[in-house]
C-alpha cells in the first residue's frame, strides 16, 4: 500500500466518477457545441452567481488568461511572495502578459487591505501601472490557510476605490469554504473573477474552471484558443467536473479532520521545528537542523509515505479523497516510531 500525500493531484477517478465520464454526452466544444462542457461552466457559473464561467486544462492557465484579461504590457499585479502565480507558473505573468509583480509578504499567504492599498502605484509617468490583484485561498504555501472573509471584502472595497481588478486563484476555495463554513456565491460578488480546480481535492483526472462576467469570459475564451487550450470532445473530462460538483465537495470535511489527526503527531516528534497552522488539506512543517526535507522524505518513502520537500527544510504532506482511515493509522503509526 503506498500512501501518496505528495499533492491532491495524485487522485484516480472512482467508480462513479468512471461511469459519468463513460456515458458522457461530447460534441466539438470549440463550436461550443459538448453539452457536458457547456453544464458543466453553466453548473459552476451558477453555484458562485457569476454570469458565465468557462473550461480549461489546468489552473495555470485559467490564472494565466485571467491574469492577460486583466492587464495590459507593462501593467502590474499585486500578489502575495508565495503565491502560485508568480512561484509555479513559470514567469507566466511576465511571458504571457507583459506584466511587472508586486510581491507582499503575507500572513501563511495571505495580504491584507492595508498592505495593499499602500503598494499601489502612484499615478506617475515612472512608475507601472497597478491593475490586478490577485489572491490565493486557500495558500498552497501558506500551509492551506484561509482568509478571513471580511478581509476579501475589504480588499475588494481597496480595489473599487482604486479601479483595480480582482482576481482569485481558488485552486482549493472548496477546502476554505468547507473549513469556514462559507458559500460560492459570497466569493461570487467579491471578484471580478476566480479560478477553481476541479483535479485538486475534488478528484477529476483534469481540468479548472474560470468563472466572470459575460464580457471577461468572452476574451478569455479567445485567450485560451490562443493558449492552446480549445478542445474539442473534452465531455468525458467534464463529465468527471459535473460528478465532482455533485458528490466530492461535503467528503472534503473528513480529509480535513484526518489532516489535523496526523499533524497533532508530527507537532509532537523532537526532530520538527513547528508546524504551520493546519486548517484544511495540507500540513507544512520546518525540520531542526540535524534533518533535512529530503532525508525525511526519503525515510518515509521506506515505509510507502510519500511527501514533498518544499524546500530544504520543510516538508509538506497533502490529503485528498484517496486516503483512507486505514492509511492515516498506519501514518500515524509510523510517525510515532521515527
Ligand atoms: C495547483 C494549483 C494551481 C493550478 O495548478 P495546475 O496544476 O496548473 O492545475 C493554481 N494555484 C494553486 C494555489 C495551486 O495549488
Amino acid at each position: 500500500m503506498i500512501i501518496d500525500y505528495r499533492s491532491d493531484t495524485v487522485t484516480k477517478p472512482t467508480p462513479g466518477m468512471m461511469e459519468a465520464m463513460m456515458t458522457a454526452k461530447v460534441g466539438d466544444d470549440v463550436f461550443g457545441e459538448d453539452p457536458s462542457i457547456n453544464e458543466l461552466e453553466n453548473m459552476g457559473a451558477n453555484m458562485f452567481g457569476m454570469e458565465a464561467s468557462l473550461f480549461c486544462p489546468s489552473g495555470t492557465m485559467t490564472n494565466q488568461i485571467a491574469i492577460k484579461c486583466h492587464t495590459q504590457p507593462g501593467d502590474e499585479v499585486i500578489c502575495d511572495e508565495s503565491s502560485h502565480v508568480y512561484q509555479y507558473e513559470g514567469g507566466g505573468i511576465a511571458s504571457n502578459s507583459g506584466a511587472s509583480v508586486k510581491l507582499l509578504q503575507g500572513n501563511f499567504g495571505r495580504i491584507t487591505a492595508d498592505q495593499v492599498k499602500v503598494s499601489i502605484q502612484p499615478d506617475d509617468a515612472h512608475r507601472a501601472h497597478t491593475s490586478l490583484v490577485s489572491l490565493e485561498n486557500t495558500s498552497n504555501r501558506g500551509g492551506g490557510s484561509c482568509y478571513d472573509f471580511e478581509e476579501i471584502k475589504k480588499i475588494q472595497a481597496v480595489c473599487n476605490e482604486n479601479k483595480l481588478a480582482i482576481h482569485l486563484d481558488g485552486a482549493r476555495l472548496w477546502n476554505a469554504l468547507v473549513a469556514k463554513g462559507e458559500t460560492p456565491k459570497q466569493y461570487g460578488e467579491a471578484f471580478d473573477s476566480i479560478s477553481i480546480c476541479l483535479s485538486k481535492s475534488l478528484g477529476c483526472p483534469v481540468g479548472s474552471l474560470l468563472l466572470g462576467k459575460k464580457n471577461f469570459i468572452k476574451k478569455a475564451r479567445r485567450i485560451r484558443k490562443v493558449f492552446g487550450g480549445g478542445m474539442r470532445q473534452a465531455g468525458f473530462i467534464a463529465a468527471a467536473g459535473i460528478y465532482a460538483l455533485q458528490n466530492n465537495i461535503e467528503r472534503l470535511a473528513e480529509d480535513h479532520v484526518h489532516t489535523k489527526q496526523i499533524a497533532d503527531v508530527i507537532a509532537t516528534k523532537e526532530f520538527v521545528k513547528m508546524v504551520l497552522p493546519v486548517e484544511t488539506n495540507i500540513i507544512i512543517f520546518e525540520l531542526k537542523e540535524n534533518l533535512t526535507a529530503p532525508d525525511l522524505v526519503a525515510k518515509l518513502k521506506e515505509h510507502s509515505i510519500l511527501g514533498y520537500a518544499i524546500s530544504p527544510n520543510r516538508v509538506r504532506l497533502v490529503v485528498h479523497l484517496d486516503i483512507t482511515k486505514e492509511m492515516v493509522a498506519k501514518t500515524i503509526e509510523v510517525f510515532n516510531q521515527l
